[in-house]
Parts: structure tokens; sequence; C-alpha cells
């Protein structure tokens, strides 16, 4: 009897020498990397950003040669932003509190520490751990939409599935002005509903750098005339920024505006963030608008 005992102890002791370990090295792991798919328009410079690493850093963990040569839909492994700190335990305190505090697990600081038994742990007892193993994109503040703009924009009552697609254009001149553009469009290319988009945003000389321009075909829900397709000009939302984006980019306002136009209309309408495109990439002909110095991916994630 006593000696099978002591053989069942000894049989507990090897497999928790294996299990362990095993479950150290898992913790270590799961704790180290997050995922990233690089979507359309997306640079290192701007996934680096996004985690609050450098350029260069995510490309070196990546293995990536020529970081101007990244494809879309290529998975990259985020490395962990990792900070050491001493944290002194208080009463109440357990090592997964701990561990959730500092997006770390309870086996991180327990390897770190020597801690066999997690469930031991004393008052005043000082631990080293490296916090920020888990890791999640930081969020910027959204820009409000100011003045009267927002009351326009949300003022329409929108029919449900209404509009499916958000479509962004370059007016591919600088002194473009609203007025200009409404008589182009209704005397020359002879549209009876006038200005084929549903917003303008301005770039200063003849429109104000940044404000948006709530225009009549959004104010009453009607179809664009901003697409080479009817179809699409049934379901996509038209914004056109003042300016020529293949000779120069668009202002810090108007990226500003667009960001905040795109986020209230989504919000209003559901439109998915895959479907905010540009000209140039859901038109059916070619075209060059917005612009090759216009990157709509960055606009909108930073
Ligand atoms: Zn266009």
């Amino acid at each position: 009897m006593l000696k099978t005992l002591a053989r069942k102890k000894r049989q507990t002791s090897r497999i928790f020498a294996i299990a362990l370990p095993v479950a150290l090295w898992l913790g270590q792991t799961l704790s180290q990397a997050a995922n990233h798919t690089i979507q359309r328009g997306e640079t290192l410079g701007i996934i680096a950003k996004k985690y609050g690493l450098s350029a260069s850093a995510l490309a070196t963990h990546n293995g990536i040669v020529n970081p101007n040569k990244v494809k879309i839909g290529r998975k990259l492994i985020i490395p962990a932003k990792t900070e050491k700190l001493t944290y002194t335990i208080r009463k109440g305190d357990t090592l997964s509190t701990i561990a959730n505090k500092y997006k770390t697990t309870v086996e991180a600081i327990a390897k770190a520490n020597g801690i066999t038994n997690p469930k031991i742990i004393k008052p005043g007892q000082k631990l080293k751990i490296t916090k920020g193993s888990i890791i999640k994109p930081t969020k910027t503040k959204p820009v409000a939409i100011t003045g009267s703009a927002l009351h326009e924009i949300n003022r329409p009552r929108i029919r449900r599935n209404r509009w499916k697609h958000i479509v962004i254009h370059h007016s591919a001149d600088s002194n473009n002005s609203i007025r200009g553009m409404e008589h182009y469009h209704r005397r020359v290319r002879r549209m009876e509903n006038g200005l084929a988009y549903h917003f303008v945003i301005g770039k200063g000389g003849h429109t104000t750098n940044g404000r948006i321009y709530v225009c009549e075909r959004w104010k009453r829900q009607i179809r664009g005339g901003h697409l080479a397709s009817s179809a699409l000009n049934e379901n996509s939302i038209g914004i056109c920024l003042i300016g020529n984006f293949e000779k120069e980019v668009p202002t810090a306002k108007q990226k500003a505006s667009l960001k905040a136009l795109v986020t209230q209309l989504r919000k209003r309408t559901g439109i998915p963030y895959s479907q905010v495109r540009t000209h140039r990439h859901i038109n059916p002909k070619p075209t060059i608008c917005p612009g090759r110095r216009f990157n709509l991916r960055s606009i909108l994630s930073t």
C-alpha cells in the first residue's frame, strides 16, 4: 500500500515536469505575437505606426527585404511592444489580476519570478513584469464635424439599403468653386440634377479649406452622376475633394474632414469599410481620379 502511493507520486511529478514547461512555452508564444493582414493602400509605415513600431522593425521581424514591395493580403507578424517593470503585490491581488492589468500571462510572471505555485503570493512581494505582451492597435481620436455640416449630413431620412458604396474623387483643379462645378455639370454635361456629387470638401481659394459642402443630391437622397455606370451611380455616395492629386496631396484639413465624413456616413448607412473606394478602383472605365498622390487607406487609418 505504501509502495503504490510512492509510485503514484513519482508518476504525477513526472507528468508535471513535462506539462509545466509546455504550459510556460505556450503562454509565452501566445503572448508574443499578433497578426495583421495587409489591406489595399496600406504601407509598412502605416501599419507600423498603428502598432507603435518602426517600419524597419516590422520589416526585419517579417524578413521583408524591400519594404516598398509588400503585397495586399500578406499576413504580417506584429512583434510585441514590451516594457519591463517592477510591481509590488498588494492585498487582494492574484497573479491573474496582475497579468490582466499588465497585458501579460500568469505563466510569464511565474517564470520570470521563479514562482512554482502561482496561488502562493504575499502582499509586499516584488514581481518582475514584462508589460504589453498582448497588443491591440492604438485608436486615434476621431475628428468631429463642425458647424451646420453635421446637421445637414444627418437630416435626410435614408431608405434601408439605399447606399452600397462611398466613392472618392478629386476635382482635378485647385481653383474649382462649388458654383463653377455646378454650372459645368448642369449646363455643359447636361445633368438635370446638377452637381454630380453628394459632398464636396474644400481646399482654400474658391472653397474653404476642409469645409464639408453638403450638396443637393444628398439632401434629396438622389442618385449621383459621378461614375461611368448607371447601376453604380444609383447606389454610390460621391465625395469630391477640391484639388489635383496627380500633382499635390490633400491638405491636412481635407484629410481630417474626409475621414470624419466617411465615419459619419458609414454610421448612418451601414456601408462596410471595404466599400469605401476611389473612383479609379470602382469605375468600369479607366480613370486616374483621384490622382496617384491620393492614398485613401492611409487617410482613413491615420
Ligand atoms: Zn472621379
